[in-house]
């Protein structure tokens, strides 16, 4: 274990975001650089106990090894403390940067005191790792001759083309965009996850021989069915990418974007050329709202300060969480309290409040005469809790307000998979649309088609779309092979879910 009294020594210590001043200049990463004594006085405070909730239970949904790691890097053997984590996690170089860490939410120690810093000992685990050049290509000794084409490139396809490679499988991931990542690369900003990160696995993945093909939408122009009959399964792993529109009157006019659209656009120019072709939505001298929190409403926030917004208001349905656990959210669930992000932190340095405005109920885009929006009508609601339990809502008379706006970002969820890959190959779907296969089996209703990640269970998050990934992996090597040698990763209790995006 780490120290036996490491808990009592040491205070739970977070490694530090740049700050917030310095960080609105750029689109580098938040992070600063780990301290090594920090992170080892970290680790020592894990108290090794006797169940490990942070691993299982309601904790980490890819069954990280946690008390593990956290005693060799307390003990200063960070190679190991590699290997054991890569048992687990094919990418945690990308949890340990996005993940909201459930982990954290089931740790014992949290019962008293405030947790390990699991998630940023993960992180500094995977990149010193990379630094020291411990992680190399490492490609099969031997192929199976069976092939498996994966479609869409999130971290669950990603996942699963690791795993099934790794087995020998031959491996070839079908993109639709002009670059492999999925969300990694086209959702979560830079700030949060650069894009330098996303390639460096990628090319290591390629190095051990996954193939890319960026630029072929399945469905559209690679036929679905001719997949099936050259590949010896196939795996569906392309997301929840349909947004939850606000069809309310005014929606049609000008200066009105989906969050994906406005964030998706943002990176590629910058990618492409540092913003220089202009092909973006630029927020720049705009009084921007973004309606909808979660992690989408958050990006919106830090992307539109960045390009230099004039005001921003976030528009949030419910009420604000609570500042501690409610009664009914008892440890070890995750904690739904009120938490300030990168992007919430951004917009006080630059406007001296927290950007959020809760019990706002959004009527009408308000129009300029022009077809260009300038404002939102807005009343005020208030939530209680009926006798059966169900939180309902209730405008608030004499609430209504205009909020001005000429960019408005609608980042309030996602409604499932696109469905043309449903029409083209026949799969059942769920009631939610979502594809239908159950976890663990992963397979669809068309024999050798299998579906995983943010397609089958909606949208959820980037640890949730690896232990699919990792999870469909071993049911297809299962059923070319009749066997497997792949771990299955279980389906924690988590509340994972209930965590917005
Ligand atoms: C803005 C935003 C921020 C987020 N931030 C976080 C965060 O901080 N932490 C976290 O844990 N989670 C976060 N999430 C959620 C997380 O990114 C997703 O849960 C995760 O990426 C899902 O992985 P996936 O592989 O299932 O799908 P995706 O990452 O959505 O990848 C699916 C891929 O399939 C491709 N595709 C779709 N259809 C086809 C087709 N027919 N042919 C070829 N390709 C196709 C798509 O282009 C896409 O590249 C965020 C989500 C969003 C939208
Ligand atoms: S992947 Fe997420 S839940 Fe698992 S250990 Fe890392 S931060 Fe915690």
């Amino acid at each position: 274990m780490g120290k036996p009294t490491g808990f009592r020594e040491f205070d739970r210590k977070k490694v530090p975001w740049r700050l917030p001043v310095v960080r609105l200049q750029d689109y580098n990463e938040v992070y600063t650089e780990p301290d090594e004594t920090q992170l080892r006085e970290q680790g020592a405070r894990c108290m090794d106990c006797g169940i490990p909730f942070c691993q299982s239970a309601s904790g980490c949904p890819v069954d990280n090894l946690i008390p593990e790691w956290n005693d060799l890097v307390y003990n200063g053997r960070w190679q190991e403390a590699s290997e054991r984590l890569h048992k687990t996690n094919n990418f945690p170089e990308f949890t340990g940067r996005t993940c909201p860490a459930p982990c954290e939410g089931a740790c014992v120690l949290g019962i008293t005191d405030p947790p390990v810093t699991i998630k940023n000992i993960e992180n500094a685990i995977v990149d010193r790792a990379f630094a020291e050049g411990w992680i190399q290509a490492n490609p099969p000794a031997q192929r199976s001759g069976k092939k498996v084409a994966i479609v869409g490139s999130g971290p669950s396809g990603l996942a699963a083309a690791d795993q099934l490679n790794k087995v020998g499988h031959t491996v070839t991931v079908y993109e639709r965009a002009d670059r492999i990542g999925g969300l990694l690369m086209y959702g979560i900003p830079n700030m949060k996850l650069d894009k330098g990160v996303v390639q460096r696995r990628l090319d290591l993945l390629s190095a051990e021989g996954v193939e890319f093909i960026t630029g072929a939408d399945v469905g559209k122009n690679v036929d679905p069915q001719q997949l099936m009959k050259d590949y010896d399964a196939v795996l569906l792993a392309t997301g929840a990418t349909k947004p939850r529109d606000l069809p309310i009157a005014g929606r049609d006019l000008n200066g009105i974007h989906f969050a994906m659209d406005f964030l998706r656009a943002n990176t590629k120019s910058l990618l492409d050329s540092k913003h220089a072709d202009g092909k973006y939505i630029s927020a720049k001298g705009k009084k921007v709202v973004v309606i909808g929190g979660g992690d989408t409403g958050t990006d919106c926030i830090a992307t539109s300060l960045r390009h230099g917004c004039s005001q921003l208001v976030n528009f949030e349905l419910m009420d604000q969480p609570p500042k501690d656990r409610a009664d009914d959210n008892p440890w070890p669930q995750w904690p739904r309290i009120f938490r300030v992000d990168y992007g919430h932190e951004e917009a006080t340095e630059k406007f001296g409040h927290d950007p959020r405005d809760y019990c706002l109920l959004s009527k009408e885009f308000l129009g300029d005469g022009r077809g260009n929006v300038k404002g939102i009508s807005a009343v005020r609601v208030k939530w209680s809790k009926g006798a059966d339990g169900r939180m309902t809502m209730e405008e608030v008379a004499g609430s209504e307000h205009v909020v001005d706006a000429d960019l408005v970002l609608l980042a309030m969820g996602f409604l499932g998979p696109e469905q043309y890959l449903v029409e083209a190959l026949g799969f059942d779907t769920d009631p939610r649309s979502n594809y239908a296969a159950q976890h663990g089996q992963f397979s669809t209703s068309v024999e050798g088609l299998f579906a995983a990640g943010d397609c089958r269970r909606g949208q959820s998050l980037v640890v949730w779309a690896i232990n699919e990934g990792r999870g469909a992996a071993r049911a297809i090597d299962v059923y070319l092979q009749g066997s497997s040698m792949l771990p299955a990763p279980g389906i924690t209790l988590g509340t994972a879910t209930a965590m917005t995006v």
